[in-house]
């Protein structure tokens, strides 16, 4: 990706832990590489295709002047997320905040926090069998649209499904979304659960009826498997209601692990497993 890069901008600020930084102040310098596609700008010479790079600076001097951290590492993470979400064709950038008159009562040169930080595409899929399931669903995009760190970029239809499991109950509706945000893999499972307990999500029977279910499908390349998270979805290759809906938005979006296509896995599907799904698929307008 290409890159526009800032090197040394200088700004007097009032970031430290001891009292002495907070009221004196001290110079800062911060190196910034911003990488979004100048393809366009270059070939048409046109700032508006373009992120302005003096804009940033003015937003980085602001930034840095009109908020007082103890850490650089805070300085670094909220600037950053602040420029990802004031300048929308930044993809990602790295950060570093640089402190040379940090006081270490030793020889040094500087002391420096760097980071990178930028937008994570995701696929997500939602479920309902409870209520009014359209309602669910159809809020539950809304309140990702809602939040500034996700951008929803494309949903699939909603589709009618039998339950998986063994559990007899009422038929599902599902739908897969692609979003894009700012939020990691953790934050973002934490999201979902904080949408799925506003639509009054229980858990009892594993499997079981439920208003809302938002599982992470992929999360970029992502390969996890912690105690409470595991991406990709553990199962999303076994399941006709997941490939079903993602194949209509993300037909080659990639399973990092098996290193197949959605629609390579939707077709592995054993046949019984899609015509039974299909039976009863009806599309919601
Ligand atoms: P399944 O995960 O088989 O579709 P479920 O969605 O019905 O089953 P839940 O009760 O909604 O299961 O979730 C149980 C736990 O699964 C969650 O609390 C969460 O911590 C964990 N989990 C692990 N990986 C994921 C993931 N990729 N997306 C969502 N939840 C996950
Ligand atoms: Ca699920
Ligand atoms: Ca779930």
């Amino acid at each position: 990706m290409d890159q526009i890069i800032i090197e040394n901008l200088q700004v007097y600020a009032y970031h430290g832990v001891y009292r002495e930084e907070r009221e004196k102040g001290q110079h800062f310098y911060i190196n910034a590489a911003l990488e979004t596609n100048t393809t366009l700008a270059g070939t048409l010479d046109d700032l508006e295709l373009s992120t302005n790079y003096g804009e940033v600076c003015r937003f980085l001097d602001g930034f840095m002047k009109t908020h007082t951290y103890q850490l650089i590492e805070t300085v670094a993470e909220k600037a950053a997320e602040g420029i990802l979400l004031q300048f929308p064709k930044i993809r990602r950038l790295t950060l570093e905040i640089r402190k040379p008159e940090a006081p270490v009562r030793l020889p040094f040169e500087s002391i420096s926090v760097k980071i990178m930080r930028g937008w994570h595409r995701a696929y997500l899929s939602g479920g309902s069998n409870m209520g009014d399931r359209k309602r669910h669903l159809e809020e539950a995009i809304e309140a990702l649209r809602a939040d500034d760190k996700c951008r929803v970029l494309r949903v699939s239809d909603l589709i009618d499904t039998k339950p998986y499991g063994g559990v007899e109950q009422d038929l599902f509706l599902n739908c897969a979304m692609e979003i894009e945000t700012l939020y990691t893999p953790e934050m973002l499972l934490e999201k979902l659960h904080e949408i799925e307990q506003a639509h009054g999500r229980e858990r009892q029977i594993h499997w079981g009826p439920r208003t809302l279910d938002l599982d992470i499908l992929l999360y970029e390349g992502c390969i996890m498997a912690a105690e409470d998270l595991t991406i990709p979805h553990i199962d999303m290759h076994n399941r006709c209601f997941v490939l079903e809906p993602l194949k209509q938005i993300a037909p080659y979006a990639e399973h990092p692990v098996l290193h197949k296509s959605v629609c390579q896995m939707y077709e592995e599907l054993p046949e019984a497993e899609r015509s039974q799904d299909i039976d009863c698929l009806r599309r919601l307008p």
